[in-house]
């Protein structure tokens, strides 16, 4: 028997539609959760409609991505400055503070290893 992926993804659909699941960016509780890539690593994000239309990303994970390759910005190249300042407008937090999250990130990650 041939698998006719059309009918069965139409099928996940309407079943997911039945379901509401939390965005993993804002927070909200909704039928228009998708799961994709986020643009900053090799993960995937649960992210509503909302969300999705603003390229809004998850700030823990955006901290934790780029406390992974070091301070910001001196050690981030200007291609993911942007995004980061970006995405710090998007969500009404200074670049400030982001910095004071990245490096409390930073010094966990070098507890790990001495
Ligand atoms: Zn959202």
């Amino acid at each position: 028997m041939i698998i006719d992926l059309k009918e069965q993804t139409e099928q996940a659909y309407e079943v997911q539609k039945q379901f509401k699941s939390t965005c993993d960016v804002c927070g909200k509780e909704t039928e228009d959760v998708v799961v994709c890539c986020s643009s900053f690593g090799p993960f995937s994000i649960a992210v509503c409609k909302d969300c999705l239309e603003q390229g809004k990303e998850c700030y823990s994970d955006m901290v934790s991505y780029i406390a992974c390759a070091g301070h910001f910005p001196k050690d981030i190249n200007e291609v993911y400055q942007r995004e980061v300042r970006r995405q710090l407008t998007l969500h009404g937090i200074s670049e400030e503070q982001f910095i004071a999250d990245v490096e409390k990130e930073v010094d966990e990650y070098r507890s790990y290893y001495g």
